[in-house]
């Protein structure tokens, strides 16, 4: 079959399900043929192999039934980075580089920073700041341990030294002698009942990711209240948290004794980031 056809064909039958049809289809069949999505402009009326086929369909099928691009091609673009990604962690989001923005306006480029990645994942943030501040030393912690080794393949693939993963159960792991100047997270902040769970990507991300008790807030309470303890005095705790939890997480700052509490907002002009 011709490319032209083949990819006229898979936008038809994703437009039930995503709001980028044709890119979709275009991504699918450049990871398949290993070519970049200018080819097909260039040689529309290439023939695909059977075998190429084949492989095109079976991942179009998985589109068909909502399974996110980024878990199909097996990578996301992050910041300035590519990290691998995998069913066990969130897909890294645009919405995060904000926090990644407003973590670097706290930070001075020449200063060997201490940071602290709580609930990593990918490790999208603590590479991309690790990235960014060369001097820094970060470390990033995951519950889970398939999330620890997908951190530090993602650490090799962006071939950054200056960073490195553990598994720990939030600041479980850690031993109290070491204070950082910066903690950053992305926690699960979403209520269990929240309607956004059964909609789009989020179906196929794992709910401990996604999910805390108390409307969303559980793992942000936790978090704020022991902080102390892994903090220089002049150190922020920032976290990227739901568009409607700003006010109750400054609140929480407060209450427990931090400074200079401020939200900033997402590209969609949501509260999305809190700072202390
Ligand atoms: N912002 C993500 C979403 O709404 C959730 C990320 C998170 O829970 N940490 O899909």
């Amino acid at each position: 079959m011709r490319i032209d056809e083949l990819l006229k064909g898979a936008s038809e039958r994703l437009t039930f399900v995503s709001d980028t049809a044709q890119l979709d289809a275009r991504l699918l069949l450049a990871h398949v043929l290993a070519v970049s999505t200018s080819y097909f402009y260039t040689w529309p009326e290439k023939r695909v192999s059977d075998a190429d086929l084949e492989r095109f369909n079976l991942l179009l099928a998985r589109r068909v039934l909502g399974e996110p691009i980024a878990y199909l091609l097996g990578h996301q673009a992050f910041w300035s980075l590519d990290i691998e990604v995998s069913p066990c962690t969130l897909i890294p989001r645009a919405d995060t580089e904000r926090l990644v923005e407003v973590a670097l306006s706290v930070l001075d480029v020449n200063k060997a920073h201490r940071i602290l990645d709580l609930g990593t994942g990918t490790g999208a943030i603590a590479l991309a700041l690790a990235t960014e501040q060369p001097r820094a030393n970060v470390i990033g912690v995951d519950l889970v341990e398939g999330a620890v080794a997908l951190a530090k393949r993602n650490a090799l693939r962006n071939q950054l030294g200056n960073v490195t993963f553990m598994h720990s159960s939030w600041f479980d792991a850690l031993n109290g002698t070491e204070k950082f100047d910066l903690i950053v997270s992305n926690p699960p902040y979403i209520d269990p009942s929240d309607e956004h769970l059964s909609k789009g990507d989020v179906r196929f991300e794992p709910k401990s990711a996604l999910v805390a008790g108390n409307h969303g807030l559980a793992d942000i309470e936790h978090i704020i209240n022991v902080a102390h303890g892994f903090m220089v005095s002049s150190a922020y705790l920032m976290f990227e948290h739901g568009y409607d939890q700003a006010e109750a997480i400054r609140e929480r700052f407060n209450l427990a004794g931090f400074s200079s509490v401020e939200s900033f907002q997402d590209l969609g002009g949501n509260d999305r980031v809190t700072i202390g």
